[in-house]
């Protein structure tokens, strides 16, 4: 399965030896060195090579991808040191923040902020077996494994999604050696940017008709994904994803920010560090803005600041999920 290939800040957007075309007739090659501000940047070479539906139902099983990548840490950390997995919270206890990004191509690419601690939570030390290593082995090789089958649909069949097949997955220290929650607000925040409409990549309200999507500010690629989240919306099959619901945001239900309860004191920091990273700042009186770009779930772990015992930072590049599907393996990294 292939999703398309977009135009792209490489050094050289699609270049190919041999110029050639797609069965549209429209070039797989593009010599071009585009400068991001360039619109063309994000688009696909050709919209009826590029994979909308698959596009869209990854975005709308994002999160229940995430929750078995999660699990799927657990599992690989419990096995790994000759634990049941249900004795798992009597020894250590994983959590989390995560970014969802919107990509140039209007693919959401996410960074997340995983730390192991004690049983007792971020005040605890972790469990000898817990080092950094074994947990960004978990992450792999939880990351390599996880797959959700999209509902079966006459029209489009059952699409197993995965995450990409690489992962940039590293430590994260703070600058001084001694690990805080400042240090992961600072990473977590330079992603945390902008919401869909900030990047094009949807609108920040809800639409309710085609003629909603054929009136919204959007470059052709993005109302084409539009219009695919509003068509698989009125599939029976696809009902509990609320396509047409999200269609604003392609499908994608997320959060932008969403995080364990751990990470509760970095909340203030984190909007400080956006107003940085923007160069800008923001209103102290805009807590809507910030609100819904920026809502986070609980995981029952309680609140605090402490020291990162173990953390590794990861990245899961939507756009190399995308690459994985690729036949000729470029279909990745749009910007
Ligand atoms: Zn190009
Ligand atoms: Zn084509």
């Amino acid at each position: 399965m292939e999703l398309g290939a977009v135009h792209r800040t490489a050094e050289r957007c699609r270049p190919r030896r041999e110029r050639s075309e797609c069965e549209h007739g429209r070039p797989l090659n593009c010599g071009a060195r585009h400068d991001p501000a360039e619109p063309l940047v994000g688009q696909p070479l050709c919209p009826d090579c590029y994979d909308y539906t698959a596009h869209v139902l990854w975005h709308a099983h994002a999160g229940k991808l995430w929750d078995r990548f999660v699990r799927g840490v657990r599992r690989h950390l419990a096995t790994a040191a000759g634990l049941a997995q249900t004795r798992f919270p009597e020894h250590a206890r994983l959590s989390f923040a995560r970014v969802a990004e919107f990509q140039r191509r209007a693919a959401v690419h996410i960074h997340a902020v995983v730390r192991l601690d004690g049983p007792a939570g971020p005040d605890d030390e972790p469990p000898v077996w817990g080092s950094t290593e074994r947990l960004m082995a978990a992450v792999r090789a939880s990351v390599r494994r996880v797959v959700v089958r999209t509902p079966y649909c006459p029209a489009v069949g059952e699409l197993p999604l995965r995450w990409g097949t690489e992962v940039d997955a590293r430590p994260l220290h703070s600058q001084d050696g001694s690990a805080d929650d400042d240090a992961v607000a600072a990473y977590v925040a330079k992603y945390v940017t902008k919401g869909a409409t900030d990047t094009g990549a949807g609108t920040d309200h809800r639409l309710s008709s085609r003629d909603d999507i054929d009136a919204a500010p959007v470059s052709p690629h993005v109302r084409a994904l539009m219009g695919t989240c509003w068509r698989l919306g009125g599939r029976p099959e696809y009902e509990p994803l609320h396509l047409r619901r999200w269609t604003h945001a392609l499908g994608y239900r997320g959060h932008i920010l969403t995080k364990s309860r751990a990470y509760s004191t970095t909340y203030a920091v984190l909007r400080a560090e956006r107003a940085d990273h923007q160069g800008e700042s923001l209103p102290s009186s805009d807590q809507s803005v910030v609100a819904s770009h920026w809502r986070y779930v609980g995981s029952g772990h309680s609140p605090g600041a402490a020291s990162i015992a173990a953390g590794l930072a990861a990245d899961f590049a939507m756009n190399r999920v995308m690459a994985r599907w690729a036949n000729d393996g470029d279909g990745g990294d749009a910007v």
